[in-house]
Parts: structure tokens; C-alpha cells; sequence
């Protein structure tokens, strides 16, 4: 019996227990220390020196924080990409507020900028103008960050970037996550670095990293005995998680590298199978880390179904998963608007995720092939 493949699986770079057994070894065991320090520096210097970040719990976390801190409250809405992992749309209601979902344009298959505008308009007409933008850069794709932070500027709206899946992705070659007024990072177990689970806020100023190292950490004002004047969350990262992000950064560039060979991987195998498309960059102004792998099946064309392919690969132990199920389409989220026409709900319909791990070995990229081809008579 092989052995399973992944979609995503953790890929230790070496160094993280080092940084562990120091923390251990000066007791630095607490959601502070240096290792947590270290980490945000790691980031920081990855990004672009003048951004702030603040190591959390989760990318969740972050998102949430920096809802909080564009001021939504109550009754507020926010505008949030459809297709996407729940985790982007989720603190909306955490913060009691209205998510206005919108659908995706297809070379990049993030928020459509035509739609985008659509619902601007539209809410403020009726008297609820939205509070925030959340983009989400899909698959590591980056969104059309031009367009969309023109329009909300234009309207003066603060954009949310969700660069969860983006970390190592550029566009006009500056990093994701740094875009908007804020953005989020996760290091959850499937994402191209991990921390076991964790997160951050990307900021653009001390003031607003502050603020959310102070929201994170049960909003404590300076005095002597415990006093507190806001709700607090307990949203710090841990230094011993932090210890294990420190390793990991030294072997990002390399994982951002293994990842995009997975996708070339991908281009190469399907080259000469009809009715299946990679996903790939539009043009040269977007770099993606390829953190997951995907294609779009044409039914008629290939002979197969989306689900016919994935139903097989699972025959043989390989995972692989639809695309994000819009969150339009979500129950929890039935009663929200939508702008849009039918876009995402097409790529759900034919589209696939791939193994795509840095991990992977030659072997297992054989069966992969092996498999893919005998599915579509190759
Ligand atoms: C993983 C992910 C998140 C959530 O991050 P966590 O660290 O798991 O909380 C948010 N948005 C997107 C698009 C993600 O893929």
C-alpha cells in the first residue's frame, strides 16, 4: 500500500527546534520573548522595511484585529471576496457586522474590480456605505491590487488584505501583504511556511501594530494592578510557536521556489491533455508562491469531470479538493448581498486543487503523473 500524498503538508527547514531550545532553555515560555521579536523582524525584513507586524495566534486573529481597528462595529457592513476560505469572512461576524460578498474576475480569479464598484455604489445609495475591503490574494495568486486600491481610494475605504495564502507572492514586485492598510498572514499547517497554527497583522505604521499587540494581549492600560478601559482577546503569538516561524523563515525562499517547480510541474503534464487549463500568472506583473496548485476541467472537452479526476486520485491515495465553495454559495451566509455574475461559481464548479507541497519527491510525482495520465487516457 503507497503512502498518502497531500495537498499541503508541514516541511521543517531544520532550525526550528534550535530556536525552540532556546527559548526552553531561558524560560522564555509565554506568549512573548525573543523568539516572537525575531519573528516579526524575519517578516518585516522579508516584506519591506517600513511595515510593522504583530505575531498572533492566527491569521484569523489578524483579520479580526484589523476589523477592530477600521472601526467596524454593530450593524456595519464589509465588503469581503467570495471565493475564498471562510476564515476571510468569518470576523465580519465575529464583529456583529454585514459581510457584502463579491465575485471573482477570471485571470486572477480574486475580486472583480467591475463588481467591486458596483456594490460601493449600490450600499452607499442605500445609506450603508462599507466600512472595509477584505482581498484575498487566492492560491498565492495576487489580486488586482491597481484597480482595487484605486476604487478604494477613490471612495475612502480601508482595504484588508488577506495575504494568508501569498507570503512569497509579489505584484509589480512588491510583496503581498503589503498592499493595503493592513494585512494578514497565516502559518497555519497547510500554508507554505508554518508554525503549527499562527498568524500576523501587517501594518504600516508603530501606532497600528501597537494597537494591535495591545487589543491582543486583553487590552491592558498602563497602570500597576489590572485596568482595563477596551475589550481585550488573548491573540498573541506564543514564543515557542515563534521559535518555530524563525526557522522556517530561513527556508521560505526556497519553499516560494519548490512550490512555483510544482506548478511547472503541473504546466508540463497537462500540456498535451485537452480541456484542462493550469492556473497560472495573467502577465509579468503578478508572481505567485503557487502555495496550492490548481486547474480548470472543461468537462466537454477533456472527457472527464472535475469530480471524476479528484474521485480517481483519491483511489490512489492522492488528495487533492475542489476549489473554495464561494461563501455566497455558504449557508451560514445565504442572507448576505452578492455583486457579481456567475464567475466564481463556475471555477467551483470545474475546478481543482492539486498536490502541491515543497515536500513532494520524485517518486511521488511520478505517480501523480502516472495516475493523471491513465484518467485521461494518456
Ligand atoms: C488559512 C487562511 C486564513 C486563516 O488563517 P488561520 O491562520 O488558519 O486562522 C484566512 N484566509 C485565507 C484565505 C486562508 O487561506
Amino acid at each position: 500500500m503507497s503512502n498518502k500524498i497531500w495537498l499541503s503538508s508541514p516541511h521543517m527547514g531544520g532550525n526550528e527546534l534550535k530556536y525552540i531550545h532556546e527559548a526552553f532553555d531561558a524560560n522564555w515560555v509565554a506568549p512573548l520573548g525573543p523568539n516572537v521579536n525575531g519573528f516579526e523582524e524575519d517578516l518585516e525584513n522579508f516584506l519591506n522595511a517600513n511595515v510593522k507586524v504583530a505575531a498572533l495566534s492566527a491569521g484569523t486573529a489578524a483579520l479580526h484585529l484589523a476589523l477592530i481597528e477600521c472601526g467596524v462595529v454593530h450593524g456595519d457592513e464589509v465588503i469581503c471576496q467570495s471565493m475564498t476560505f471562510s476564515a476571510s469572512a468569518n470576523p465580519i461576524a465575529y464583529c456583529g457586522a454585514i459581510p457584502v460578498f463579491i465575485d471573482s474576475e477570471k485571470d486572477t480569479w480574486n475580486m472583480c474590480p467591475k463588481a467591486l464598484r458596483e456594490a460601493i455604489v449600490d450600499r452607499t445609495a442605500k445609506g450603508n456605505k462599507p466600512k472595509a475591503i477584505i482581498v484575498v490574494h487566492l492560491y498565492g495568486m495576487p489580486a488586482k491590487m491597481d484597480e482595487i486600491n484605486a476604487i478604494a481610494k477613490e471612495f475612502d475605504i480601508p482595504v484588508i488584505e488577506d495575504a494568508a495564502e501569498a507570503l512569497g507572492s509579489k505584484y509589480k514586485n512588491v510583496a503581498c501583504g503589503t498592499f493595503g492598510r493592513f494585512g494578514v498572514l497565516s502559518f497555519n499547517g497547510n500554508k507554505i511556511i508554518t508554525t503549527s497554527g499562527g498568524g500576523a497583522l501587517v501594518c504600516n505604521t508603530q501606532e497600528d501594530k501597537d494597537k494591535a499587540v495591545f487589543l491582543a494581549t486583553q487590552a491592558r492600560d498602563n497602570a500597576p494592578h489590572y485596568q482595563h478601559s477596551h475589550i481585550g482577546y488573548n491573540y498573541r503569538m506564543s514564543n515557542i510557536t515563534a521559535g518555530i516561524g524563525r526557522g522556517q523563515m530561513e527556508v521560505l525562499a526556497s519553499r516560494v521556489e519548490a512550490r512555483r517547480a510544482m506548478n511547472k510541474f503541473y504546466q508540463d503534464l497537462f500540456a498535451d491533455i485537452d480541456g484542462v487549463t493550469v492556473f497560472v500568472e495573467p502577465n509579468s506583473d503578478y508572481y505567485s508562491n503557487h502555495w496550492l496548485s490548481a486547474i480548470l476541467v472543461d468537462p466537454k472537452v477533456a472527457g472527464k469531470t472535475r469530480e471524476e479526476l479528484r474521485l480517481a486520485l483519491l483511489e490512489d491515495d492522492i488528495e487533492s479538493r475542489p476549489l473554495w465553495k464561494p461563501m455566497h454559495m455558504q449557508p451560514i451566509f445565504a442572507n448576505s448581498p452578492y455583486y457579481g455574475t456567475n464567475v466564481s461559481e463556475e471555477l467551483f464548479e470545474n475546478g481543482l486543487c492539486l498536490p502541491s507541497g515543497s515536500n513532494l519527491t520524485d517518486e511521488e510525482r511520478e505517480r501523480i503523473s502516472k495516475k493523471i495520465k491513465e484518467v485521461f487516457g494518456k
